[in-house]
């Protein structure tokens, strides 16, 4: 099957092609001029027209994009905690919400209490609404099974939602989330050390928060990891200031996540690094946490990625425009590092930007088609500006109203 996508206004390229990710101090390099594309068996084949094309898009006025990428989501996980989300802006503290039978244990009794096909449906709707806002690839964690049988039932659904949804997706085993009752950190820490030869995943994961794990079991996730093969990734510096950057450096992160209270003195080791910087500003927004100082890591050539952090308790959020959009206001970021940010560097971080995060010849054909401009996208904030979703070349989603792109070539 040939496809092609013809006369976009603008087309996201990187500033050569084969990198692996792009530093963000080198954001400014990205191209968005018009131009065409032609796929063939799933592949980008060409950056120019085909006429001989047997299916030509109109993507005339808007932008092509590669498909978005959700480098830290935390499906699958069941139900939502709205009533907590009013407890806690109307100033309810988090340690009452938690003695209302809130916070993470309920969520944890929430997974429990459901069947398998419960989580799929509701993990598998929210696959449907993110196609419908461009993301093509999204991570998965467990992290809210919070015991050794509903871990590793919550990493098979994950990958049972892989097999069930448009989208690719990756696994992380999110096996440190809230220590369980019963257990210290540490005596947790030595059944997840049992757990992880049976766990199916790319990546383990461990939140370090005085209210959770520490710098020292973030470094024996880390060994755990590289005997194993998986790699490294961390919540980190999300609501005070561990100093975890470098141990997790040393042990080879691949990526750290959240970074509000990053120390000043750990930016430049991190933006220096190959481990990327994750960052949540829904989660910022909406649990009025402080600011990453993305600004900063972005100037000092950080590999930022931006993600949903999709999850019932800070974070129920799946739109990647409307990240983009928080992100832009509150970073002081522009739209190519947004972009970047949600394409080739999060593609990285889930150790697939071989493949997909760009547009260039040989990659896979995920792709965005908006119905404007990129610089749309954080300003008209809080709009979905999709028009349309290939994935490998095959049209997946289309916007009501948006039929008219679709012909014969
Ligand atoms: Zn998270």
């Amino acid at each position: 099957m040939s496809v092609c996508l013809r006369d976009a206004a603008q087309l996201l390229r990187p500033p050569e092609d084969g990198l692996p990710y792009l530093r963000h101090d080198r954001a400014a390099e990205l191209s968005l001029e018009p131009g065409s594309l032609c796929v063939r068996d799933g592949r980008i084949a060409a950056l120019e027209d085909d006429a001989q094309a047997e299916l030509a898009i109109d993507a005339s006025g808007g932008a092509l994009l590669p498909g978005l990428v959700d480098c830290h989501t935390h499906l699958p996980f069941a139900g939502w905690r709205a009533e907590e989300y009013e407890q806690k802006v109307t100033g309810v503290p988090y340690e009452e919400i938690a003695l209302r039978g809130g916070g993470i244990a309920s969520s944890a009794r929430a997974f429990a209490d459901a069947s398998d096909g419960e989580l799929l449906e509701q993990a598998g709707s929210l696959a449907l609404e993110m196609l419908a806002h461009g993301t093509t690839t999204f991570e998965c964690k467990s992290g809210y099974g919070l015991s050794a049988e509903e871990e590793l039932r919550a990493l098979r659904l994950a990958e049972e939602l892989g097999e069930r949804v448009v989208q690719r997706t990756a696994s992380t085993a999110l096996l440190a989330h809230a220590v369980p009752e019963g257990f210290t950190a540490d005596g947790w820490m030595d059944e997840v050390e049992r757990l992880v030869p049976e766990v199916s995943a790319q990546a383990l994961d461990v939140y370090v928060e005085s209210v959770a794990f520490s710098v020292a079991h973030l470094e024996r996730m880390g060994e755990l990891a590289a005997r194993h093969g998986l790699a490294l990734r961390a919540h980190v510096e999300q609501f005070s200031t561990s100093r975890s950057v470098r141990p997790a450096l040393e042990h080879g992160a691949r990526s750290l996540d959240h970074l509000a209270c990053l120390h000043a003195d750990d930016l430049d080791p991190l933006a220096r690094s190959e481990c990327a910087a994750v960052l949540l500003p829904g989660a910022e927004l909406l649990g009025a946490e402080q600011v990453a100082p993305a600004r900063a890591l972005a100037d000092a050539g950080a590999i930022c990625a931006l993600a949903s952090d999709l999850n019932p308790g800070t974070s129920p959020v799946l739109s990647l425009p409307l990240v983009a959009g928080i992100a832009v206001r509150r970073y002081g970021w522009s739209v190519r590092e947004a972009l970047l940010a949600l394409t080739l560097n999060p593609a990285w971080v889930v150790a697939r930007s071989a493949e997909l995060g760009s547009i260039e010849p040989g990659k896979r054909a995920d792709l965005v088609l908006l119905d404007c401009p990129a610089e749309h996208v954080p300003y008209r904030f809080g709009r979905n500006p999709v028009a349309m979703v290939l994935m490998e070349g095959r049209v997946v989603y289309v916007r009501p109203g948006q039929e008219w792109r679709i012909g014969r070539g």
